[in-house]
């Protein structure tokens, strides 16, 4: 039996809200169409751009190539050894982030940031196919029926189709897009690649169409990494509170006296993606897409009273108002400018650092077990191992000699020429050659158990010479 005295268990946590977003058209609507159409347009087709850089190398303009270890970019190329610059490119992004926050709030998530661009396009599929907020509300709360059952299979197999094609696209990235269009096609693609789309297209229909605001609200950490980052000054979509209240219904032909403009009609939250209300004040949850600004500018032009209940400003110009002071925006704030100028000097380090960077590179390293061999002669020989980074598109001669330590001789393995002065090495055009070469020295030479000495690599044809130091170990004296 029951007992009768027991309370209803505590909740701990609340269910999800449904959120079914109004449509609305305004400025602001219209802005975010555009980013959402160059946003798509730029993901969907960059693979497909061409990018000549000659006969030896890939003509696709941005491309990941993982076998080949290289990132094109247009005219930029990277290897593996310049991931620093891939580090700039990350604190430049961060960094960004910060001075458009101190700037504008969150512009990023509300309008470029690629949940809220998916997002936003599977709403409007929703839309399209089950009717506005009204029409999805009924149609959510009604019986199963064949025409419910119909709908949500369209939607669902419209936002399945949208999320293979995103799942599609970002492969290409990682291949010549052409060649892998058709392998896909065909089925002799790797099954890296079908796992890859397998997954991306589950992570777009589950975050995009189902998690939606939920990722906004719990999952992304930036949300929470700028409310601890805004100040007053900066512009955010705010409700006007000193203008819009005490709120409430208005009808038409009476005062506007001793009353805010707001005529409490909902319109902000109908149109709200977070389902939130603007006019509780500043909310983690608010991704600061205007679309409440819109909304209410509507209402406004429809009562007659001016736009702007809602609109992007500052905390601080609202108190200004209220204390009967002069408003204005100080974009030129401290933080903005040790942030602009942070960022300036990133780009500047990564410009400089690539537009200096050499035609090749020249890495040595030492043999280290054995550290030394003592040959049957009693000379000294260590290892070492050589990799020439050949960045030009053309294959290189190069001469490998040695400074510091007399009467050594050279022997590349695998080759015939023994006890050499200089080996003679060919490098394709944009390869990596790695090679061992043993160097030995009569012990009379061997001064000490840890010699300096260098590695100087000479293109056959004059030019700069490049350098790298490293040790010849012999035994303790
Ligand atoms: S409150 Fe306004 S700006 Fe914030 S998420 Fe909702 S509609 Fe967008
Ligand atoms: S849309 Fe404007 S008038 Fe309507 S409730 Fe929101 S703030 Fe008030």
């Amino acid at each position: 039996m029951a007992n009768q005295n027991s309370s209803p268990p505590i909740q701990l946590f609340e269910s999800r809200r449904k959120v079914f977003p109004q449509k609305i058209d305004g400025t602001f609507r219209r802005l975010k169409w555009l980013v959402m159409i160059i946003a798509l347009g730029v993901y969907y087709t960059l693979p497909w751009l061409r990018w000549d850089r000659g006969p030896n190398a890939p003509d696709q303009a941005v491309l990941l190539d993982l076998e080949a270890k290289r990132f094109y970019f247009f005219f930029i190329e990277l290897w593996p050894n310049e991931i620093y610059f891939v580090t700039g490119l990350m604190i430049a992004g961060a960094v960004s982030l910060f001075l458009i926050n101190a700037l504008f709030g969150r512009v990023w998530c509300g309008y470029a940031c690629p949940q809220t661009v998916w997002t936003d396009l599977f709403v409007h599929i929703e839309r399209l196919v089950e009717g506005d907020r009204n029409k999805q509300i009924r149609n959510d709360r009604s019986a199963w029926s064949i025409n419910k059952i119909t709908k949500k299979f369209v939607k669902h197999s419209a936002w399945i189709l949208v999320a293979i094609l995103t799942g599609g696209a970002w492969v290409f990235y990682f291949a010549d897009a052409p060649t892998l269009f058709w392998d896909l096609v065909t089925g002799q693609a790797s099954y890296i690649a079908y796992i890859w789309i397998g997954l991306l297209t589950c992570t777009t229909y589950l975050l995009g169409g189902i998690a939606r605001e939920q990722v906004c609200t719990y999952m992304c950490p930036w949300p929470r990494i700028q409310a601890a980052m805004t100040d007053e000054d900066a512009l955010n979509v705010t409700y006007r509170y000193d203008r819009g209240e005490p709120r409430g219904a208005h009808k038409k032909g009476t005062s506007w006296d001793n009353r805010g403009d707001c005529v409490d009609c909902n319109l902000c939250v109908s149109v709200c993606p977070m389902g939130i209300d603007i006019r509780n004040g500043t909310q983690l949850e608010c991704i600061h897409c205007a679309l409440c600004i819109d909304a209410c500018s509507s209402i406004m032009d429809k009562i007659g009273r001016p736009t702007g209940l809602i609109a992007y400003d500052t905390e601080a110009n609202i108190e200004r108002r209220i204390n009967k002071e002069q408003t204005g925006w100080r974009p030129l704030r401290p933080r903005v400018l040790v942030y602009a100028a942070v960022l300036a000097v990133v780009f500047i380090a990564m410009g400089s650092a690539y537009f200096s960077r050499k035609s090749l590179d020249l890495a040595v390293q030492r043999d280290r077990n054995p550290n030394f061999v003592v040959l049957s002669d009693g000379s000294i020989r260590n290892g070492y191992t050589i990799k020439v980074s050949n960045k030009t598109l053309e294959d290189q001669h190069y001469f490998l000699t040695l400074e510091g330590l007399s009467g050594h001789g050279f022997s590349e393995v695998g080759s015939q020429d023994n006890d050499i002065e200089a080996i003679h090495l060919v490098v394709p055009g944009n390869e990596l050659l790695s090679t061992r070469v043993y160097v030995a020295a009569p012990s009379s030479n061997v001064k000490s158990h840890s010699m300096p000495i260098s590695f100087v690599l000479t293109e056959q044809w004059g030019g700069p010479k490049y350098r790298v130091n490293d040790f010849f170990k012999g035994p303790d004296l």
